[in-house]
């Protein structure tokens, strides 16, 4: 847990320099890891989501495995070694492989539609958005009332929203799977890889399936953000603000929408702004 909120705190990181002129200007609002009372319960409350659905998700998809067949986009990779060289035509020709490499392992990939698997993988991510939107709904409750626990989130049954957004979250995934394996099939057969070995690292990527856990994150912080707004919306809050962590690690970009608080609650810059995104909103 705590590698896993530093390896989220770097990638939150914009331009520190600029981070920390902001810093020295504007008072933190938010310490993330100093947290008290309703903030701390409900950070608690979204971290737990984000792993819940994370794991989830990516139990449901590895079940799926089995029915991928790369073989013969691995035997392509290995019999077209990308040209070496810096110049325009080596650059041009990487990319082209690139490409086609990708469609070829997303057109393998999406052929998992039609596995047994594939329905309940999709209800799992239907239901970690739906539990998301609940648990966001919750929060604001208690963020609203002060109070220093966060009433559970009905077991949210997916509506037809949630749904479609699988589905959307789902094919995303897939095309950022597809795009990395290309790049790890490129390089191993850059480096003389033979084909069980690019079989391999291939398998290995797809079982780690790192695009497929961070575009998971990303969705659910919409969904939880969605609850929040919704819950903020039925207490009658005319404005909101926008709350970043309060540390150094503030990107430029959240920093910036801080700065232009409040806003009206149509209009709210609503977070993640970018993977990784720490930010939150509350009443102004
Ligand atoms: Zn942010």
């Amino acid at each position: 847990m705590g590698h896993q909120r530093n390896a989220r705190e770097r990638a939150d990181a914009g331009p520190l320099e600029l981070a920390a002129a902001r810093m020295t200007r504007r008072p933190p609002t938010l310490r993330l890891g100093q947290l008290t009372g309703t903030w701390a319960t409900v950070y608690a409350e979204r971290d737990r989501l984000e792993a819940d659905a994370d794991r989830d998700a990516l139990a449901a998809w590895r079940a799926l495995l089995g029915d991928v067949d790369l073989a013969d986009v691995v035997a392509l990779a290995a019999e077209n070694p990308p040209p070496p060289g810096s110049d325009e035509q080596a650059r041009l020709r990487r990319q082209h492989l690139q490409q086609a490499l990708a469609a070829a392992v997303l057109a393998r990939l999406t052929l998992l539609s039609r596995a047994p698997g594939w329905a309940r993988f999709l209800a799992v991510l239907a239901s970690g958005l739906a539990g998301a939107n609940a648990t966001g709904a919750a929060s604001g409750d208690a963020v609203t009332s002060s109070a220093d626990t966060v009433a559970a989130g009905q077991p949210a049954a997916p509506g037809a929203g949630e749904d479609v957004a699988a589905y959307l979250l789902a094919a995303q995934a897939l095309k950022g799977l597809a795009a990395t394996v290309a790049r790890v099939l490129l390089a191993g057969a850059a480096d003389g890889a033979t084909s069980a070995q690019l079989a391999k690292a291939a398998r290995g990527v797809l079982a780690e399936a790192l695009p497929l856990t961070l575009a998971v994150a990303t969705a659910v912080a919409v969904a939880f953000t969605a609850g929040l707004t919704s819950a903020y919306l039925a207490f009658g809050a005319g404005e909101l603000a926008f709350i970043t962590a309060g540390d150094t690690n503030v990107c430029a970009t959240c920093a910036a929408a801080e700065d232009a608080n409040p806003y009206p609650v149509a209009s709210v810059p609503a977070p993640p702004l970018h993977p990784n995104c720490r930010c939150t909103l509350q009443p102004a």
